[in-house]
């Protein structure tokens, strides 16, 4: 064994540097993608509009989180050992166990993890043990994605065991070890960023409802007795520890969520010098200013890759429903172009569409330098307008 202490000792440094960037790229790229230069698609999708997490909160996570990952190296340097000695079943040649092994055993890496994270986490919310192990992580009580390994010490051990003991019954190839860790650090960074980038379907529940979203942990950040669960709901919804009211919550924040998920993408990409960031087409019932008309924007019935815009309500007698008012809409970077048709005289303009909040568009027609402005809301934000609630 001190031989393959020798032997694995070079390798440290690397084994160091790597758990590091994984930690900072993985949550700093998630911090950055949901606060800066999106802020004005992301806002309304934050879980807590009322507070931004301070600089203090995030620096203390930043710390707690390198302690941790200084454990995790420590860790991964003692895995080494293991596999040097051929203690633990990690081999080399992909092909000595084929493709489905590799991929199966990533996806038992994940699924075991997530099992271990819940009956672990649980055992640590228990009174006796919370204090000792656990309180450093809930002391973010609205997380950001730097919290992801805000560990006190003995939590970081308990993190940290799971993988030599899983490693010493899953045979894995260390780019499965990678590819798990890497799955590990960018769920658990979503999951503390505070903003719903999960995509919801039209009814507000979550597209994918088995994986467990941000306002799934947001929630257990919140109240501590639900939703312990790291990448899947089954384990709380077997155990009923689902916080009641866990999809209502989702709901509320996570309309046309998969628009943001495109637009983090974009931004992600945009960063990384490569010009793209389109938004989602144009979709529902919106209302003109002055609520003259109701507008559905859907696909184009003779080109289904852009959008048009009908008119499926007027109070004006002059003008009539099924009449098509915007044509060849598409993404830009800001919102939508393509050309408005006026109700009235038949006229095209060169049209604009900025989406300004999920429930405000700003419309702006040209015909040559002379533009006109309007402002349209969704039926969304009319119905709770009429119903004097909250849009
Ligand atoms: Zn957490
Ligand atoms: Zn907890």
């Amino acid at each position: 064994m001190f031989d393959a202490f020798l032997t694995a000792l070079p390798f440290y440094p690397a084994i160091l540097a790597e758990d590091l960037l994984r930690y900072v790229l993985g949550a700093g790229l998630v911090h950055l993608c949901v606060n800066l230069g999106i802020g004005q698609w992301l806002r309304h999708r934050r879980i807590h509009p009322d507070r931004r997490p301070g600089r203090q909160q995030i620096l203390a996570e930043i710390g707690a989180s390198l302690r941790t990952t200084l454990i995790f190296s420590v860790n991964g340097f003692l895995i080494t050992v293991g596999a040097v000695a051929g203690a633990l079943p990690i081999y080399l040649d992909i092909a000595a166990r084929g493709w489905i092994w590799f991929a199966a055993s990533v996806s038992l890496l994940i699924l075991l993890h997530d099992a271990w994270f819940y009956w672990t986490h649980r055992l640590m919310h228990q009174p006796q043990l919370y204090r000792y192990l656990h309180r450093e992580h809930h002391r973010s009580f609205r997380p950001t994605a730097f919290a992801a390994y805000r560990f006190d010490v003995l939590e970081a051990l308990v993190q940290a065991a799971y993988l030599p003991v899983a490693l010493a019954v899953v045979p894995a190839h260390p780019l499965a070890i990678f590819l798990f860790t890497s799955h590990m650090i960018l769920r658990d960074a979503v999951a503390h960023s505070g903003i719903e980038l999960f995509p919801a379907r039209k009814d507000g529940r979550p597209w994918l409802g088995w994986l467990t979203t941000v306002t799934h942990h947001d929630l257990h950040h919140g109240t501590a007795h639900w939703n312990f669960g790291l990448y899947f709901t089954w384990w709380d919804r077997l155990c009923g520890t689902e916080h009641p009211e866990y999809l209502a919550r989702f709901a509320r924040s996570a309309l046309r969520a998969s628009a943001v998920l495109l637009f983090c993408a974009g931004t992600l990409a945009a960063a990384a010098g490569t010009v793209f960031a389109e938004t989602a087409p144009l979709r529902g019932s919106w209302v003109t200013e002055g609520a003259s008309l109701v507008v559905r924007f859907d696909a184009c019935a003779d080109d289904p890759g852009t959008t048009c815009g009908i008119i499926t309500r007027s109070w004006d007698p002059g003008i009539a429903t099924g009449v098509l008012i915007i044509t060849d809409l598409g993404p830009t970077r800001a919102g939508w172009a393509g050309r408005l048709i006026d109700p009235e005289t038949g006229a095209r303009y060169k049209g604009r569409i900025e989406p300004l909040d999920a429930d405000t568009l700003r419309l702006e027609g040209c015909a040559g330098p002379i533009c006109r402005r309007q402002i349209w809301r969704s039926a969304r934000w009319l119905r709770a307008a009429l119903a004097d609630g909250p849009p």
